[in-house]
């Protein structure tokens, strides 16, 4: 089995990945398994450059493979707000109900709603060699805060093709369609059969 650690300490997320790649030859470990309290900040404009530097900040601290994601929001009418700056949007960082009630503010009364997801995965590995996947999921941002599951803006994020929100689809069904299984499947890909378990 290969070392992966991950860039994140977001549970969810974790959780997220963890179920992906669980029929990969990968052991995952956490940033918090590795002991890593350093923050590594999101200080670019674009994912692609904030998940490079979160995946070269944490390869600094181990000699096997890094992987980091890094998520945004884009809203069409409000010109791609939040966008990069999805987890800081209402100003307070990881404060996901601040967040979700400003996107809301901003398009009361606003018709179109549409909007989506894109995650940016960056893989390096173990020779230092590194890979980049994204992953898009489309849909709508409902009126109201809709379902339990999931975090950050799942409550008010409606998938294409569906009519509930991802907090309502649930961690399953999330699963199966969101931008980060997308991101994962697409990796998977350039990855080739590497690091393939799929016979297990
Ligand atoms: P980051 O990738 O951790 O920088 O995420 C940016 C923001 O998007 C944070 O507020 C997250 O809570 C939110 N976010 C990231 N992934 C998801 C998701 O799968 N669903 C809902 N919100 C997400």
């Amino acid at each position: 089995m290969k070392k992966v650690a991950l860039s994140t300490d977001n549970e969810n997320k974790v959780k997220e990945i963890f179920e992906i790649l669980k029929h990969y030859n990968f052991e995952i470990i956490t940033k918090k398994k590795l002991k890593i309290n350093e923050e590594f900040e999101e200080i670019y404009n674009t994912l692609e450059e904030n998940a490079t530097l979160k995946a070269t900040k944490l390869r600094q601290f181990c000699n096997f493979a890094v992987l980091a994601d890094d998520t945004g929001l884009f809203v069409n009418a409000l010109n791609g707000e939040p966008g990069v700056f999805s987890a800081r949007y209402a100003g307070v960082h990881g404060d996901s109900l601040k967040n979700r009630e400003k996107l809301l503010k901003k398009l009361d009364g606003i018709e179109d709603r549409s909007a989506y997801f894109k995650t940016v995965i960056v893989f390096i590995d173990e020779n230092g060699e590194k890979i980049m996947a994204t992953g898009i999921l489309k849909g709508n941002i409902s009126k109201s805060e809709r379902g339990k599951e999931g975090f950050g803006y799942d409550k008010i994020f409606i998938p294409q093709g569906y009519s509930k929100t991802l907090a309502e689809i649930g961690f399953e069904e999330k699963n199966k369609i969101s931008h980060r299984k997308k991101a994962l499947e697409n990796l998977k890909i350039l990855l080739g059969e590497k690091y393939d378990n799929s016979s297990c």
